[in-house]
């Protein structure tokens, strides 16, 4: 009788050690807070077009987003990156030009970023390019929250970390793959690796 418990405890124990073998070897989803903090009243379809958008990118790189419209990243209960979104009706800092400025990375450390997209300007490239304003607003985020996630320089020739954006630039990014190349879909996942 004795001898049976004690196969039996054996038993558990071996199927308890295969059960944290098979957790520890199957890879977590990697996932990012992002909390959209919209002061220019973007029409809800176009916000929702650009959230699909960008989460669609992420996907791709293996991490997925976790959205919210309220609170800050300092009030974050767990230790997901965060990023907090300012959108933005307008860059009160440049004139207007022919290059706009769509957004930009204002600030990151190890758990927290803050970045800030213009709307009016996202409105005026997808006008001049006949793009869809909902898309190319992703596109922008997706583009500065790469600036966050990447280690400098973030740029790159090709894909959606391109430094500037012409027409067919986006036609060609909007029609296929707005992806990160495989190197920056890499350095991102490490990083957010060594947040868990
Ligand atoms: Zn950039």
């Amino acid at each position: 009788m004795e001898r049976c418990q004690w196969l039996f405890a054996a038993a558990a124990a071996m199927s308890l050690f295969s059960i944290g073998e098979a957790i520890a070897q199957e890879p977590a989803r990697l996932s990012v807070r992002v909390i959209i903090h919209d002061s220019a009243s973007v029409p809800v379809d176009v916000l929702e077009t650009a959230r699909n958008q960008t989460a669609a990118t992420f996907a791709r790189a293996g991490i997925d987003l976790n959205w919210s419209s309220a609170g800050n990243c300092r009030s974050a209960d767990d230790a997901r990156f965060c990023i907090q979104v300012l959108l933005r009706p307008r860059d009160t800092q440049s004139a207007p030009g022919p290059r706009r400025i769509m957004g930009m990375a204002l600030a990151a450390d190890q758990l927290r970023a803050v970045l800030s997209l213009y709307f009016d300007a996202v409105t005026d490239v997808a006008r001049r390019y006949g793009s869809p304003r909902g898309e190319l607003l992703g596109l922008a985020l997706a583009h500065e929250m790469g600036h966050v996630l990447l280690p400098p320089p973030s740029h790159s020739a090709t894909g959606i970390m391109q430094a500037s954006w012409e027409g067919d630039d986006i036609r060609h990014v909007l029609a296929g793959d707005a992806a990160f190349t495989d190197a920056q879909v890499l350095a991102m996942q490490a990083r957010l690796a060594s947040r868990r």
